[in-house]
């Protein structure tokens, strides 16, 4: 049994009022609190090994290239990746936006011939097709469309259900032999709905196509395993998952990082530079990991990974489908309507709703009296809200530190909202 109180205890942020009230943080899916092993591991970092990695002659930058790696390698082992030297899978990027922008950019540069043959199943051309989801979050939506732009490729999407699902029953139809890109997201950061990604994977190798995951809001809360989705490619972000800001990671199949051209140049990348020729480059994952990295944030993750890891994620699931039960109450109140599944299936505890006749922003500041921190706005999201018919939502997101009474908290302030603005 896992003693979820005890782990709430390491949060120091959550040991304050706000307004008066304990604070109870349900922002989650924007970002999540840090343990204090996370926050003493960076401090620790800059007080005793703090050197450039992978170059240096001299024993701190030979400590800082060690803490690095085996932070890439803790990463890669959350989430089933290679990480032996020579066969690594996992990129280090400055977030899950600044990953998804870089196999946008690499696989512009394909487009153009950068690549050579290797690289060729990643180049677009007038008629070619991208495959997105209205569910996709900007980060996603952006990077993709403006490729298709770029190329001439055509840009497609994947509708939802009522409740706001991905269609994947509809994988055959929307993908076809023209598609080159499928990326989707493995929940949705408004609906929380756990995508089934499986038909979409399936449908997307059978025609050639490249599948990237956005895992920006499933490696935070369910044990996932790259290999085992026999996904291509995987994008998310440190500061979610109980990490630092300002760091992210790429997943890549192997074979397939070997073949992608580089998306940015610069320092550290770089086998052999001249003048008059085109450089060449280094092996993966150096090759996407041009300048000066967060070394210190990346070890901090690193610890993250293996903080998240030695909970359990299946325990972290089930201790936040406790929380998503209670959560979903919220659609029982009057004039409230959820933005996504109503049942506790396939699904985590990040739940939006619209109180009717009350405007997102009063909501937010209504609940935050009560010490309560949600989210309000369309979360980079525009498309999902207007499935919905909204431009705006209410948005509750749980992390390991929630508790049920936390939840009910939500559910009892919520419930007092339209009375109060009546
Ligand atoms: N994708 C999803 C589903 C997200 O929830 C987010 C963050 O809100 C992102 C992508 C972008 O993450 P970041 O802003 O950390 O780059």
């Amino acid at each position: 049994m896992v003693d979820f109180a005890a782990i709430r205890a390491q949060f120091p942020i959550l040991d304050q009022e706000v307004h008066g009230h304990p604070l109870v943080y349900l922002d989650s899916a924007a970002t999540s609190q840090k343990p204090q092993c996370v926050i003493d591991a960076e401090a620790e970092f800059y007080r005793t090994i703090n050197a450039g990695v992978h170059r240096g002659a001299h024993e701190l930058a030979a400590r800082s290239t060690v803490a690095f790696e085996e932070a890439r390698a803790k990463v890669a082992r959350l989430v089933g990746a290679n990480a032996e030297e020579g066969r690594e899978e996992i990129v280090v990027t400055g977030g899950a936006t600044a990953g998804l922008n870089l196999l946008a950019t690499a696989f512009g540069n394909a487009s153009l011939g950068r690549g050579g043959e290797a690289a060729r199943r990643f180049a677009l051309k007038p008629g070619d097709e991208i495959v997105v989801s209205k569910a996709e979050h900007h980060s996603v939506l952006l990077p993709f469309q403006e490729l298709a732009y770029r190329t001439g490729a055509t840009l497609k999407w994947f509708d939802l259900t009522e409740d706001g699902r991905i269609r994947s029953d509809t994988a055959d139809e929307v993908i076809t032999e023209r598609t080159k890109v499928v990326a989707v997201t493995h929940v949705g950061n408004t609906t929380g709905a756990i995508t089934d990604i499986a038909p979409i994977v399936r449908r997307a190798h059978q025609v050639g196509a490249v599948f990237i995951l956005d895992a920006c809001q499933s490696v935070p809360h369910l044990k996932v395993d790259f290999h085992a989705l026999d996904v291509d490619f995987a994008a998310w972000s440190a500061h979610k998952m109980y990490g630092p800001t300002g760091v992210g990671f790429l997943y890549g199949r192997r074979e397939l990082l070997e073949a992608l051209p580089p998306a940015n140049f610069g320092g550290s990348m770089v086998e052999l530079a001249w003048m008059d020729q085109p450089a060449q480059y280094m092996e993966p994952p150096a090759r996407f990991e041009a300048g000066t990295q967060p070394v210190a944030q990346v070890v901090a993750a690193g610890v993250a990974a293996e903080w998240m890891m030695n909970i359990g994620m299946e325990n972290v699931e089930a201790h936040e489908r406790t929380i998503a039960a209670e959560l979903l109450k919220l659609g029982d109140i009057d004039g409230v309507r959820i933005l996504g599944p109503r049942e506790n299936v396939d699904r985590i505890g990040t739940v939006a709703f619209d109180v009717a006749g009350v405007h997102p922003h009063d909501v937010g500041q209504f609940i935050d009296a009560q010490g309560i921190a949600i989210r309000v706005g369309h979360h980079c999201a525009q498309p999902v809200h207007r499935h919905f018919g909204l431009y705006a939502s209410n948005r509750a997101s749980s992390g390991v530190y929630n508790s049920v009474d936390d939840a009910a908290a939500l559910v009892e302030a919520v419930s007092q909202v339209r009375p109060f603005f009546k």
